[in-house]
């Protein structure tokens, strides 16, 4: 569990950390010195106009007050020659600050009101791992807990991630733990050729372990009344990886891009493509988007945890708050119904009960998260009456599929080119020299870059061997007319299945659960499964005693892989596996030779099964940064968990591929 750090604000305004007896920033002018000390030492005013790569990126030990990354982000806002157009700034922090000390902090800067009133409003709650914030072309990936720990977990390449390093802290004298000589290695294997950084101090030791990790070291004259401060550039780089070679992504020209589907996944990918100004153009068979599994009436979004912090946990928890911070962004640009009204998990059986109480005495989710609570508490959370205890996840909720998707494509085509031809059936997908073609039915669409499938339980279908166990499951939500009783409802209940609150006059209430059947016929069958395990839970309850009216229902077929995780990336075959790592039988890990795909640019992005509300938005950014060579908001083992041949090289391990 991570500790947030505790503060006071001293005579000159200015807040220091109790327990490191040490102020966050200087108090003469902790704005002028930080301009002086990491932006203007690590030269980005002028190394924006002639840098090689869309993205810049900045690293940063100790977030503190942001004051840092609002003064980068202002200076990069206002300056108008640049070839660099985004920042990326990168962000560690082992003792958060609270929002409100936050908001205190930041309120003696009026000059940056603009930035800082956004980050505020983004400011996360205090989970381990990344989290990512969109400010327009200004990213930042705020890693919170132990810089060292937090670098361990991420994903970085062979030529490095990072063009400049703030190297900030409390003085080392006063926080030892963290200026180590592994601190120094790791922001050399990070750095990309020519990374810089600059450093309030001068310390000796300090400079001599920059010089020993491979940075050339000067000392200059330090901010204001300082006589000295350090500044340095990589002399060679010595960036290396820390991703297996077979689970090693390779990056992409994504110049012009076809998107073949119109759920939740399509509409996610395009959103975080256009983003970043790649023009895409999207193949939908039916009329309209969210025709398959995204086309219930209201879905419930929230992480689906785990007692332990597997990689699923944490690829739940970290995508629940992504998706949670672009729907509310998203939500302020266009319309579509949803409700932050929390979901209550309900013990309705013993095995429920069983696991709930492990996820509580295991202490690894915060309260804020996740919460254990009575069945009295439950009833007033809820607003009506429920015999059933569990866990509360208030910050949770539900949205309208539908109008979500079509709402992230609006958004997008505001973004940049996104093209969609509607009613268009992809018949085959070709290479043609270096670049893709589309069949549907007669026509071709030529010259695509890259091609994502984001075809659900069709995604296997285009595919030049069917080599992926997808799964298909039927589900049918039905759609129960509301009582004035049933309509105080105002949390989202979930019991083996769920229970939304009234909207446009119905609940939904689901859902069934049938393996290995594409059949999205509508069935009296299965309305009345779903009637009888909702009566019975809750059928002795008053404000059920009214409803039995079922005025609709949607069928779905949802795709899920055997691990229950998404699969997002390069399209893996076996036989380019079997090529390049011959010797993973033997738990050799190197290849023999560069792994080389025969269908490069043919990527999925499926698998997400009935949770793709919460998982899609993470994942479409993480795929997305993974083929631009930027850095990933997830773990290298979420990365690896939902890379595309992991179950290639799970079976290459054991011997199970000849
Ligand atoms: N850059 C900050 C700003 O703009 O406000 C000021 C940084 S403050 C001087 C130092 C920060 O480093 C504190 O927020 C502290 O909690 C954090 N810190 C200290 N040790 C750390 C560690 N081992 N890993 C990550 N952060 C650490």
């Amino acid at each position: 569990m991570i500790t947030h750090a505790k503060i006071h604000f001293n005579d000159c305004g200015t807040p220091v950390a109790d327990d490191f007896d040490d102020v966050y920033f200087s108090n003469e002018d902790g704005l002028a010195e930080s301009d002086y000390v990491f932006y203007q030492h690590n030269h980005i005013s002028e190394r924006l106009c002639s840098h090689p790569r869309e993205q810049f990126v900045i690293a940063e030990t100790g977030f503190g007050t942001g004051l840092n990354f609002l003064n980068a982000w202002q200076r990069f806002a206002t300056q108008t020659e640049k070839k660099a157009t985004r920042l990326h700034f990168i962000s560690f922090e082992k003792f958060p600050i609270q929002r409100q000390d936050l908001a205190r902090a930041l309120a003696a800067w009026p000059q940056l009101s603009h930035y800082s009133e956004q980050l505020v409003a983004q400011y996360p709650e205090a989970l381990p791992g990344c989290h990512r914030l969109h400010f327009g072309e200004v990213t930042l990936d705020l890693w919170i807990g132990d810089v060292l720990d937090s670098i361990e977990q991420m994903n970085f390449n062979r030529h490095g991630l990072v063009d400049a390093w703030f190297l900030d802290g409390f003085a080392p004298s006063k926080n030892p733990d963290m200026w180590q000589q592994s601190l120094f290695d790791a922001m050399a294997h990070l750095g990309r050729e020519a990374a810089t950084f600059a450093t309030f101090t001068a310390a000796g030791f300090v400079r001599r372990g920059l010089q020993q990790a491979g940075f050339k070291v000067n000392k200059v004259k330090g901010y204001g009344r300082k006589r000295e401060m350090i500044v340095g550039e990589l002399e060679h780089t010595t960036a290396t990886t820390n991703v297996p070679a077979p689970f090693v992504r390779h990056t992409r020209p994504l110049d012009k891009v076809a998107i073949v589907g119109g759920g939740i996944a399509a509409a996610t990918l395009a959103h975080r493509l256009t983003a970043r100004n790649i023009p895409c153009t999207l193949f939908c068979a039916d009329d309209e988007l969210a025709q398959g599994a995204s086309h219930n009436k209201q879905g419930a979004v929230y992480p689906h945890l785990q007692a332990d912090v597997s990689p699923s946990s944490e690829l739940f928890a970290h995508s629940f708050l992504y998706a949670k911070r672009l729907y509310e962004q998203l939500a302020n640009d266009v319309d579509f119904a949803h409700q932050w009204c929390g979901v209550l998990l309900q013990g309705v059986k013993e095995e429920g009960k069983k696991r709930h109480a492990n996820l509580l005495s295991k202490n690894n989710w915060p309260q804020w998260l996740i919460q254990g609570v009575d069945a009295e508490q439950a009833s007033d959370i809820a607003g009506i009456d429920t015999p059933y205890g569990g866990l509360f996840i208030p910050d949770a909720g539900w949205v309208s599929p539908v109008e979500l998707v079509q709402a992230l494509v609006t958004h997008a085509k505001q973004q940049a080119q996104l093209d969609i031809h509607f009613a268009t059936q992809v018949t085959a997908v070709n290479r043609v020299g270096e670049r893709w073609q589309l069949l549907c039915k007669n026509k071709g669409y030529d010259d695509f870059s890259d091609v994502f499938i984001c075809m659900g339980e069709h995604s296997t279908e285009l595919l030049p061997e069917n080599e992926l166990a997808l799964q298909s499951v039927r589900g049918q939500v039905s759609h129960l007319s509301a009582s004035d009783n049933s309509r105080k409802l105002n949390t989202v209940l979930c019991h083996k299945g769920y229970f939304t609150p009234a909207h446009d006059g119905s609940h939904c209430m689901g859902a069934t659960f049938e393996k290995d059947t594409q059949a999205r016929d509508i069935r009296d069958a299965d309305n009345r499964t779903n009637w009888q395990q909702f009566a019975g839970f809750y059928g002795e309850c008053d404000w059920t005693q009214e409803l039995q009216d079922i005025n609709g229902a949607k069928a779905a077929i949802r795709a899920t892989l055997a691990d229950h995780l998404p699969i997002i990336g390069q399209y893996a075959q076996q036989d380019d596996y079997i090529a390049a790592f011959p010797l993973l039988p033997k738990g050799q890990w190197q290849g023999q030779q560069p792994l080389r795909h025969q269908n490069p640019g043919l990527h999925l992005f499926t698998g997400l099964g009935a949770r793709g509300l919460c998982t899609a938005p993470l994942c479409a950014e993480s795929l997305v940064a993974s083929l631009c060579d930027e850095p990933l908001p997830i773990s290298n083992r979420v990365d690896q968990a939902l890379h595309p041949a992991r179950f290639i090289i799970r079976d290459l391990k054991r011997g199970q591929i000849k």
